[in-house]
């Protein structure tokens, strides 16, 4: 399975503050709602580029080529809007329709989350051609489906409430990432509610031991007989079950099989996949 990639731009940055309004910026507000919707599509294994990761200044242009270099299956640019409006507005390309299931599903998915919609649109120059220089040059001129997501208008006291705190801008991020993965026609996945399931570090590799990861290689056993039990059973004599090359082994072919990535560590997407498969936490 290929993996699909994603590239994410984060509006403005550095000494371009994009809209201000309230004491608070577009620049900064963005790149809290990319980062989430990274992580929510990292978790779903799909390779995220992100334009910036901090706040530092960019250029249009630069980000663009950067782009087009990465070659992902879908791209995006995230905003927010100012001059007085409400809702999301999505904008794709007018000359090529290639995009338009993108900002479909996006603006869908952050409809859900309560936010109004202002629709999807688009803008063209005099001539004609895209306005947007990140839809015209990457959904027309480069075959990469992109568009440009303005969230939520920052000087408008009662829509800017949606992405007010830091766990409103992650949602609308995990919003965004849904619509991706929609277009991508990859499932949503749950996060996983208990953490106590896996040690504070977020998942399981080798060398870990305990009660969970006897389950797991009693559900590996139960499940791929045939593979399973021609490999030892790690360390027996661990008291409640060991995660050694043999778990590892195990794990990396319930992922090759299950089309996940082979990395042989059991974090939330491949204890999601072994749920499905009849695993039971407790
Ligand atoms: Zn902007």
């Amino acid at each position: 399975m290929k993996q699909p990639k994603v590239y994410l731009g984060v509006g403005h940055g550095g000494k371009d503050p994009g809209a201000v309004a309230f004491g608070r910026k577009e620049k900064d507000m963005a790149l809290d709602i990319a980062k989430a919707t990274r992580d929510d599509l990292v978790r779903h294994n799909v390779l995220v580029m992100l334009s910036r990761e901090s706040d530092v200044s960019e250029n249009l242009a630069a980000r663009i080529k950067e782009c087009i270099a990465f070659n992902p299956d879908l791209a995006g640019d995230i905003h927010l809007n100012a001059g007085g409006g409400d809702g999301t507005e999505v904008f794709h390309s007018k000359a090529d329709t290639s995009d338009d299931d993108l900002a479909r599903n996006v603006l869908n998915e952050i409809v859900k989350i309560g936010q109004n919609s202002r629709g999807l649109k688009t803008r063209v120059n005099s001539n004609g051609r895209d306005y947007f220089g990140f839809i015209r040059q990457l959904t027309v001129d480069n075959d990469i489906p992109a568009v440009l997501i303005e969230c939520a208008f920052i000087d408008n006291k009662n829509d800017v409430k949606i992405v007010d705190t830091l766990a409103e801008r992650r949602a609308m991020g995990v919003a965004i990432a849904k619509g991706y993965l929609k277009t991508l026609d990859i499932e949503y996945i749950e996060p996983v509610e208990d953490d106590n399931f896996f040690p504070s570090k977020g998942y399981f590799k080798k060398g870990d031991s305990g009660k969970n990861i006897e389950r797991i290689n009693d559900f590996y056993y139960n499940v791929f007989p045939t593979y399973a039990k021609t490999l030892k059973r790690d360390k027996e004599d661990v008291k409640g079950g060991y995660f050694g090359e043999n778990t590892e082994a195990w794990t990396k072919e319930f992922q090759r099989r299950t089309g996940l990535k082979q990395d042989g560590c059991i974090g939330p997407l491949t204890l999601a996949m072994m749920k499905k498969f009849g695993f039971k936490e407790k």
